[in-house]
Parts: structure tokens; C-alpha cells; sequence
């Protein structure tokens, strides 16, 4: 179908593997090459804070493809860090000073996790927080928490609220420090977020909400750490998920153009001539929302990786996906689905876990987007409804929504 050319991906996450499965689909020439920092086949990362901690799942069942599929489908990929791109030139160059000319580049260097910054503390105390990204944070996580008893997690995001929940499960204590006045604030509705506080409450948790550290001490083996509201914790590690960036270092001095991100238009393209970008780098515009985000779920990377493949080869599909998400927990899954934040109704629907609750959020009588918490299972295929409403922009009325006999594959189909 194409001419041979050479396609290079940067990055080996979810973004990366699957932009490089996909354009094999379509395109058996080309030379296709992803450059890995890590010495893993690509792998997906959700079970690090959860089936790998708790001991359910080995890193070795986390590779999205088998080596071999990389061989047939003759895709290399290089264990090679880039240090620099000459976008002019059209050249990757990596930490073994090679060069490595490409036709089409694809940027899917995912995001690089914020770093606490305490002046008071000494190097030592700031050395030992530990953070969880990679393969080789989790093997040492998973460590620490098999031979400790109590933890302080800063941050009550997903990253910190799945840890505590892992931490729980293996009978060990988990203290979540948050600055604002909920978990998962930056997305998840307050009603969820206090449904899943309480939840980690009822075993053994605690959680500190509007809460700043205002001080961390090593006190013999264990870490003091002074909260802002005359509170004293003490723990025997601190693990730290505070959010993260775009990992746009390396094009921090470059023509490429930056903004929360590398900014994409809704075909994956940058500023650059036949560079492309994907996953939780790209700040890309969302044609469905007639705005501009960056998102950091697993599910946005692949499909935007499979977009951007696509783009790469010429097709010109237009990337609408509406974001999907969701967090397991203890027992309890969480989706999301849209955009729960910009609304004028709300509705909800059940109100137990065993059958599931779900918030959906309308504007001007169209879903803009819905939240569920259940038992495993029992959300799953309302959020994805309300998310297949929400794209067909069907017009429904909050009565419609509040009675639990209209089901929502009946409004989908109106
Ligand atoms: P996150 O979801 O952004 O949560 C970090 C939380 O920590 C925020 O509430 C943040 O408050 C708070 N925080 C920041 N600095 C703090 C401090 N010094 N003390 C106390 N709290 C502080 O980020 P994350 O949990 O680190 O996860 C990183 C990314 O990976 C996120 O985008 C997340 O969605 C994604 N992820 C997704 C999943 C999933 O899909 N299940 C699982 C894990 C991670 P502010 O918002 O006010 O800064």
C-alpha cells in the first residue's frame, strides 16, 4: 500500500506498542523502529499499583505483545534512550551517540510523575520517598511493603489511592495525605470520592483531606510527618503520587512547539513537518468538545497511538474518542466516562454498590458525562451507554434518567 519508509516511535509505553502494531496492519514496508529507556518489551502499567503489589499478577504477564510478535510483524525496537532530535534533519540521536534518520516520527513519551519539593528536608529523607512509574519503582515498592507496617501516601489521587488499597489488602496501614478537600478531585465527582474514602476508612485507611505537610523527620527507623492541622503521622515509609507532567524534556529548547504538553491537532500532527504525537504527551484538540486536553489514562493512549498510526500512513481520521477511565479499589471499580466537570443537571441512578451508582451529568438535556462506583462489574455497561448517548447527542429528559425502568440502551436507541 505505502512506499518504504522509515517510521520511528519514541517511547515504549501503551501509546508507542500500539501505534507500532497498527501501522503494521496497514503497512507491511516500512521499517518500524521504537526506542525503549527500559529494557522491557513494552508492557502496560495499571497493575503496578494493584495486581503487582499484592503479588496477583508477575511483571512478566504485563507485556501488551510476545517478543515474537515483534519478530514476525518485524518491528524493532531499540533499548536505546534518545538524547536528542534534529527536526530538521530528521534525526534521533541516542546515548550510544548513534544517529537514526526517520521519514515519520511519533512522540509518545508519556509523562514523568511531579517530584515533592520540601526545602526543610535533608537529601536523605527526600532519596528515600518512593514513587511509583516503572517496572523497576514497583519491584521496590512491592519490597518495602512486604517487610513494613505503615505507610504515608501523599497525594489521594489514583496513583495513591490504589497503593493505600493494595497496602490494605496485604494487612498493612496506609495514611493518604491530600491537599485539597477530596480524593481523586482533579476528575472524580466529590459524592464518589467520599463514597471511596469511607471505603478505604471501614479498612483501616485513614485519609487526610485539606491537609499540607508541613514538615518530615526521621525519627530513629520511622518518618514523622507534621501536618498542617496539628496532626503527627508516623509512618515507616513515605510513597509519593502527586501527579505528573508531560515528558517533554527533551523538546524544551527545540522548534517543536509546547504547551501542557505537545501540542497535536485532532489528526495527531505537531508543528513539525511529519512529526505526530500520542497518549499523555500531547495536548491535542478534541473536535467533540471543540477543545484543547491532555489526558493520562491507558485507554486514551492506545486509541490516540492507534490514531496517530493511522495519521502517520495518510488515512486522515480525525481522533473523537470520548474519555473513558476507571480505578479499581478493594472491591469497587470506578469509571468515568466525558467530562463531569461543566454541566447543569445531575442525576443519579442506584444507590447501592452491589447494583452500582451512577452520576450522570447533562448540559442543555445532552450528557456531557456520567461516573459510576460498584461492585466489579456492575458499572461497567451504563458508563459505557451514557458515553455512546453522550456521542450520539441525543436529547433526554432528567425525568427519563431518574426512572430505573428506563433503560439506558432504550434512550441510545431513540
Ligand atoms: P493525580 O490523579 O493528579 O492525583 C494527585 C493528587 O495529589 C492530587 O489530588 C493533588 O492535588 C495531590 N497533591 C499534589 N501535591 C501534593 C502534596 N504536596 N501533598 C498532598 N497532596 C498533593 O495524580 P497521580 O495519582 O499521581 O497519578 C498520575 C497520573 O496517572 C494521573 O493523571 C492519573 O489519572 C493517572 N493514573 C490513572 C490511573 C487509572 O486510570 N486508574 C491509575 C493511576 C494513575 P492537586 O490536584 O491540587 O495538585
Amino acid at each position: 500500500m505505502s512506499l518504504q519508509k522509515k517510521i520511528s516511535i519514541l517511547g515504549a509505553g501503551q501509546a508507542g506498542a500500539y501505534a507500532a502494531s497498527e501501522i503494521r496492519k496497514y503497512d507491511k514496508e516500512s521499517q518500524i523502529t521504537i526506542f525503549s529507556e527500559e529494557s522491557y518489551l513494552p508492557y502496560e502499567r495499571p497493575p503496578l499499583s494493584k495486581e503487582c503489589i499484592i503479588g496477583k499478577k508477575n511483571f512478566e504477564e504485563l507485556s501488551f505483545f510476545s517478543k515474537s510478535f515483534y519478530e514476525v510483524e518485524n518491528i524493532n525496537i531499540k533499548y536505546q534512550a534518545v538524547e536528542k532530535v534534529n527536526f530538521e534533519k530528521k534525526i534521533l540521536i541516542t546515548n550510544d551517540n548513534q544517529n537514526h534518520n526517520y521519514d515519520s516520527l511519533l512522540i509518545a513519551t508519556g509523562s514523568k510523575n511531579r517530584q515533592l519539593s520540601y526545602d526543610k528536608e535533608n537529601q536523605d529523607i527526600k532519596d528515600n520517598i518512593l514513587y511509583l512509574r516503572n517496572i523497576e519503582d514497583c519491584k521496590k515498592i512491592k519490597k518495602i511493603i512486604e517487610s513494613h507496617n505503615k505507610f504515608a501516601i501523599i497525594g489521594g489521587g489514583f496513583i495513591g489511592l490504589e497503593i493505600a488499597s493494595s497496602i490494605s489488602q496485604l494487612d498493612k496501614t496506609a495514611h493518604i495525605i491530600e491537599m485539597g478537600p477530596q480524593v481523586m478531585g482533579r476528575i472524580i465527582p466529590s459524592q464518589i470520592a467520599s463514597m471511596v474514602s469511607k471505603h478505604h476508612e471501614n479498612r483501616g485507611n485513614s485519609i487526610f483531606v485539606n491537609s499540607n505537610i508541613l514538615s518530615i523527620k526521621k525519627i530513629d527507623r520511622e518518618y514523622q510527618i507534621e501536618l498542617n492541622n496539628n496532626k503527627k503521622i508516623l509512618v515507616d515509609f513515605i510513597i509519593a503520587g502527586i501527579g505528573s507532567f508531560a515528558n517533554v524534556d527533551l523538546f524544551e529548547n527545540t522548534s517543536l512547539k509546547l504547551d501542557n504538553g505537545i501540542v497535536t491537532d485532532e489528526f495527531c500532527r505537531t508543528s513539525e513537518k511529519d512529526v505526530f504525537a500520542a497518549g499523555d504527551v500531547s495536548n491535542f484538540y478534541h473536535p467533540f468538545y471543540n477543545s484543547r486536553m491532555r489526558l493520562e489514562s491507558y485507554q486514551h493512549a492506545q486509541n490516540h497511538g492507534i490514531a496517530a498510526a493511522r495519521n502517520i500512513l495518510g488515512q486522515n481520521i480525525p481522533y473523537n474518542t470520548i474519555p473513558w477511565m476507571w480505578s479499581n479499589q478493594f472491591d469497587l471499580n470506578i469509571q468515568l466516562i466525558g467530562i463531569c466537570n461543566d454541566f447543569d443537571q445531575e442525576v443519579q441512578r442506584g444507590d447501592s454498590f452491589e447494583e452500582g451508582i451512577i452520576y450522570i451529568y447533562l448540559k442543555n438535556k445532552k450528557i456531557m458525562g456520567a461516573c459510576g462506583i460498584g461492585i466489579a462489574g456492575k458499572v461497567g455497561r451504563d458508563i459505557k451507554l451514557a458515553g455512546k448517548i453522550s456521542e450520539n447527542e441525543v436529547e433526554i429528559d432528567k425525568k427519563q434518567l431518574l426512572n430505573r425502568e428506563v433503560k439506558l440502551n432504550k434512550l441510545l436507541k431513540k
